[in-house]
């Protein structure tokens, strides 16, 4: 069986005051949870937060850039991440491709970069709202995955699945519909990958919905926003993971 993975995604939260999140998270586990477990800080915090994380949490960063280094001012590199023991990165966010109107071939570029410095890339996918009501939520997605992935790379990447409308709003997906679309992001990714891709859940996931989503096969994880700025909700959300 796959193992779950539950990642923790800051946003554009954090400062040195909250480091303390380390210390109490660990506290909260007397030995390393069965599940991964991943943080996602700001890129700030990266250094300073690894430093005080138990062994088993690994680190990642919220994006890259889709190059190692060049004249780029204010961007961040994967080896840089990379640098700073970061062993993930999350790539194609819905916030990044909406805010800094990264397409899928930017999301493709840095996927690409990522994996050239040694690192798993994240890859969220998800529709909106209206592409959901008018039935093309698959399409949609399918279509955003197979243009948000270089070649060959499916069998070196974690994919999330992250329905725009279920971002920071308390509307999660359905276990059914989130367990749809994940068996058809892995039907389509079925010949890179074989059975060991794995698909995170993302959108809204508390203690309260983690346990039922995460009790699907088909649900590899969890990607938690807002909820894993909490120590004890995302350390509860690990548990739920068994
Ligand atoms: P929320 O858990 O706050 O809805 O955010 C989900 C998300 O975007 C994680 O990457």
């Amino acid at each position: 069986a796959r193992r779950k993975i539950i990642a923790g995604n800051w946003k554009m939260h954090g400062r040195s005051a909250d480091l303390g999140w380390a210390e109490r998270l660990s506290a909260l586990f007397d030995a390393p949870p069965s599940s991964e477990v991943l943080v996602f800080p700001p890129a700030t915090l990266l250094a300073p937060l690894s430093v005080r994380l138990p062994g088993y949490v690994a680190i990642g960063g919220q994006d890259c850039a889709d190059a190692a280094e060049g004249a780029r001012t204010g961007d961040i590199s994967p080896l840089m991440l990379s640098d700073l023991g970061a062993r993930y990165v999350i790539t194609g966010h819905s916030e990044r491709r909406m805010l800094h109107g990264e397409s899928d071939a930017v999301v493709r570029a840095k996927t690409e970069a990522a994996l050239k410095a040694g690192l798993t890339p994240v890859v969220c996918v998800g529709e909106t709202l209206d592409q959901r009501r008018s039935g093309e939520a698959q399409n949609i997605v399918l279509q955003q995955l197979q243009a948000s992935l270089p070649e060959a790379a499916a069998g070196h990447v974690i994919i999330a699945y992250e329905p725009v409308w279920a971002i920071g709003t308390g509307m999660t997906a359905s276990p059914d519909d989130a367990e749809a679309m994940h068996k058809a992001i892995r039907q389509a990714l079925r010949s890179g990958s074989g059975d060991e891709l794995r698909i995170l859940y993302g959108g809204s996931v508390n203690p309260a919905n983690a346990a039922e989503l995460l009790s699907r096969a088909q649900i590899d994880g969890a990607l938690v926003g807002g909820a894993s700025l909490d120590p004890e909700s995302f350390a509860s959300i690990i548990r739920s993971a068994g």
